[in-house]
């Protein structure tokens, strides 16, 4: 009998990076944009998997909410943000009939369509696959990272911001790292300090150094801080053309 092998989709691929946060609304989709975006300017081919299933906000977020996936023989094919595909993105946000449904879907569900996306998606060659997960430790976390580390070994970037609470949370997401065996690349503070554009002095709103303090703490690199940057919130909201608002905003130079 011939045997056929199977090619994986995820062959291309060279490194996976898990974006990870404790808690919602500490920046883990935008830290994950601007890492893609980062990435993409230095000259790198990036996917993004969005396994926020819940709250998909990437599409909205990089103006790709009109766009659809469509099939080919080896899967799904992401959407490509740019004319020289260099940069494509996967988010349950495409297979809704409207982007405001509600996914309400209980765990078995959920981890059925994330196997789908790690092994359906064609995502052809790529230097970085950037996976955006929900907030915590959940169903969803265990099943990506068990889908995924069948091919790949996979890092993890961790946000936080910097308040106490926040970086608990982080806590948490470090054992999550150690019980399934990810290296973790390293930890960023988010939303760590306000400069005022009129007269560029730096307000830390939510005090600082929590982060740093942390990965200090646990033996891991800590990667940078982040300024809270209005002109970024109105891009995000607005969906501008990632391509030209977000390298000028005050996050970008963090990440980069
Ligand atoms: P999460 O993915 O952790 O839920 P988001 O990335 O969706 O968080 O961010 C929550 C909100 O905060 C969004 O409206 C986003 O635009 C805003 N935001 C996140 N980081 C920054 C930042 N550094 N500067 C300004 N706004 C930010």
């Amino acid at each position: 009998m011939e045997e056929r092998e199977e090619i994986s989709n995820l062959a291309g691929v060279q490194h996976i990076i898990l974006v990870l946060s404790g808690k919602g609304g500490v920046g883990k989709s935008t830290v994950s944009t601007e890492l893609a975006l980062a990435l993409h300017h230095a000259g790198k081919k990036v996917g993004i998997l969005d396994v926020d299933l819940c709250g998909p906000s990437i599409p909205r977020m990089l103006n790709a909410q009109a766009k659809d996936v469509h099939q080919c023989d080896s899967g799904w094919v992401p959407v490509f943000l740019d004319q020289e595909k260099s940069i494509s993105l996967m988010s349950i946000g495409f297979l809704l009939e409207k982007p405001d449904d509600a996914v309400v879907w209980r765990g078995p569900k959920k981890n059925a369509l994330i196997k789908q996306f790690v092994n359906d998606v064609a995502w052809g060659e790529l230097d970085f696959l950037i996976v955006d997960t929900p907030p915590g430790t959940s169903d969803e976390h265990i099943s990506t990272v068990d889908a995924l580390r069948t091919y790949k070994p996979i890092g993890a970037i961790l946000v936080t911001t910097p308040q106490a609470v926040s970086v608990g949370d982080v806590r948490r997401e470090l054992t999550f790292c150690k019980k399934t065996g990810l290296r973790v690349i390293g930890i960023i503070e988010n939303m760590s300090g306000f400069v005022c554009p009129h007269c560029s002095e730096c307000t830390n709103i939510f005090s600082k150094g929590g982060g740093e303090e942390l990965a200090k703490h646990a033996g891991v690199p800590f990667l940078g801080c982040v300024p809270l940057d209005p002109q970024l919130t109105q891009s995000l909201e607005q969906g501008k053309d990632f391509m030209q608002e977000f390298p000028q905003s005050a996050a970008f130079p963090a990440i980069s």
